[in-house]
């Protein structure tokens, strides 16, 4: 099980694959990833080991459940933080990005696309000021990530 945490959409019965594992025949993590699909949300689910929302349930399936909050994904490792989706875009985590924030270029980075753009970010809290602008969300803080200071600073 994942560290970061077991309330994720492998556990989680809005996911086909688990809902549904006998009839679509998946007897291993390669189909089960393959097959994972929120259908509470309608969006692929390509991380299943590694995405949250606050509709994750093991044991009270209801198919007319409404959507609450953002769905999650594991961000850039600083402890285990999770960072929310665009709507139904799937921030990509530790890959090559030029922070639109901040201009650091960094191996391992977010990226996010937005209108056929793709954004760049050096950090978790970089990537949570951006979608802080295009979402109103209190409950999510981009000062509970570290600074790009902190991060790099700490890495050297
Ligand atoms: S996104 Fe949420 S509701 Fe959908 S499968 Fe994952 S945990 Fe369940
Ligand atoms: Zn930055």
């Amino acid at each position: 099980m994942p560290n970061g945490g077991p309330d994720n959409c492998s556990n989680c019965l809005h996911n086909r694959a688990l809902r549904e594992a006998e009839s679509l025949g998946i007897s291993g993590p390669v189909a089960f990833i393959k097959h994972s699909y929120c259908s509470l949300r309608g969006v692929d689910i390509t991380r299943p080991f590694w995405t949250y929302c606050a509709n994750v349930t093991a044991h009270r399936y209801r198919s007319d459940e409404r959507p609450r909050g953002p769905i999650f994904s594991s961000g850039l490792y600083e402890g285990y933080v999770r960072i929310p989706w665009h709507d139904d875009t799937e921030p990509q985590i530790e890959v090559p990005a030029t922070c639109v924030l901040c201009g650091r270029e960094v191996d391992s980075g977010i990226t996010i696309e937005d209108d056929e753009v793709v954004h760049g970010f050096c950090t978790n809290r970089h990537y949570v000021e951006w979608w802080k602008g295009h979402h109103a969300d209190g409950r999510i803080d981009s000062e509970a990530f570290q600074s790009p200071e902190e991060r790099f600073d700490s890495n050297e």
